[in-house]
């Protein structure tokens, strides 16, 4: 009794958070973030039917693309959709950055840099039931910013406790032990969580992030690939049998990196500047990098360069546009109108490579011994830009009105979840 109380006082709630209203869900809704699910996994598996859930919201909900912050990272996604804004807005403009102020390279792994409230964490202080589940624990503390509510990561699922993650005994709720961080295991645990959390402590707003260690590693039509998407579709369907209205979208795309030969295809931008206008002219940070990642190198398609002593940007930048794969070059203005980034965390200016290349700092910073064999799939610019934005039930007219208008963003879906869904 107490519950249908409360939740019909919570139904007619609505909150304001970053100059966009949401309203409290009127069914139990999952937003879940794919990892690296690039729009070519999801037309693969509609065509050779791995993914007959997704392929039926075509008809009974929503499908289309949209497009993710850029540099298409992690952190950077997740933090948009999680807020409903650009980097601009939210501060995180990558994994990993130099900081200004020490010169020091530092990775992100908690809140400091968030400059602004979730959607989630607003819904909760409003009394809705809210729950995160992540992959990678380094999102944690951005994804459950000032929110009440279970919130836990696979990776390590043994250690929460209600103190710090309002849930303990995860490994026994799921059913089995935590999985190894290197591992498709780490996503599978978060939809296996998903699944028993709604059925259990029945969150009314549940947010899945995985991993996209499947992804770096396989192309769309492997078999690695397809059993994958395959799960995240099981998944899908029983969220939805348990009643849930389950939205789907994606932090980046990705794309193989590689020659013919196999080889990685790189440009070792800070090499080139600093062997063309001086040693030590150029730092070259690449946001992309993460040492939870062991199979991309820390390369991605997107870089910031940051000049260590007084230099001629223009004469750079007109060099960086000359070498081969290099398809955009802007300076720190132009990058930021350009893409909605904050200013004060750009670097002199920004250079992304093309969909089959990527473009790192010095040979020395990037570990490719970790591909172990693989082609190097990866991230981080434009060609990856694109993601799919599903939703298993349809959308108001006045929200197909507006995604047919666009642009549509991937951190409008909770935005469409919460106020488009009829
Ligand atoms: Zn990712």
């Amino acid at each position: 009794m107490a519950q249908s109380i409360a939740t019909s006082r919570i139904s007619d709630t609505t909150v304001q958070v970053n100059g966009r209203s949401y309203a409290a869900p009127k069914r139990p809704t999952v937003v879940m973030i794919v990892d690296g699910f690039d729009p070519a996994y999801l037309e693969h598996g509609i065509a050779n039917g791995t993914l007959p859930t997704m392929k039926s919201f075509k008809q009974n909900g929503f499908m289309a693309i949209a497009d993710c912050s850029m540099p298409s990272t992690t952190n950077t996604n997740n933090t948009s959709v999680v807020t409903g804004v650009p980097p601009v807005v939210h501060g995180i403009n990558g994994n990993y950055y130099l900081d200004s102020e020490t010169g020091k390279e530092i990775m992100v792994t908690d809140a400091k840099r968030l400059r602004c409230g979730t959607i989630l964490g607003a819904l909760s202080r409003a009394g809705v039931k809210t729950a995160v589940v992540t992959a990678k624990d380094k999102l944690l503390k951005v994804l459950a910013y000032e929110m009440d509510g279970i919130n836990f990561s696979s990776e390590y699922a043994d250690k929460a406790t209600i103190n710090e993650n309002g849930i303990e005994n995860v490994e026994k709720l799921v059913g089995r032990k935590t999985p190894d961080q290197y591992s498709a295991d780490l996503s599978l645990f978060v939809f296996d969580a998903g699944v028993k959390l709604l059925s259990t402590v029945h969150p009314d707003l549940m947010y899945l992030s995985t991993s996209d260690y499947v992804q770096h590693k396989h192309a769309p039509g492997e078999p690695e690939a397809d059993a994958y998407h395959q799960a995240v579709d099981k998944t899908v369907a029983a969220l939805i049998e348990l009643g849930a209205t389950v939205a789907i979208t994606a932090d980046h795309g990705m794309n193989d990196k590689s020659r013919a030969d196999g080889t990685p295809n790189v440009v070792y931008l800070e090499d080139e500047l600093n062997s063309r206008f001086g040693a030590g002219s150029v730092r070259v940070i690449c946001p992309i990098a993460d040492p939870f990642v062991r199979h991309h190198g820390a390369l991605g398609s997107f870089v910031r360069v940051h000049l260590r002593k007084a230099g001629d940007i223009h004469a750079m930048m007109e060099f960086a546009r000359t070498l081969p794969g290099i398809e955009l070059v802007l300076d720190k203005e132009n990058v930021c109108k350009q893409f909605d980034l904050p200013i004060d965390r750009e670097g002199d200016f920004a250079v992304f490579s093309d969909r089959n290349t990527v473009v790192g700092a010095r040979r020395e910073d990037h570990n490719l011994s970790q591909l172990a064999g693989h082609r190097l799939r990866s991230h981080g610019g434009l060609g990856e830009q694109k993601v799919p934005f599903l939703l298993s039930r349809p959308i108001s007219a006045a929200y197909q009105k507006r995604a047919k208008a666009g642009p549509l963003h991937n951190y409008d879906i909770f935005d469409f979840a919460l106020n488009g869904v009829d």
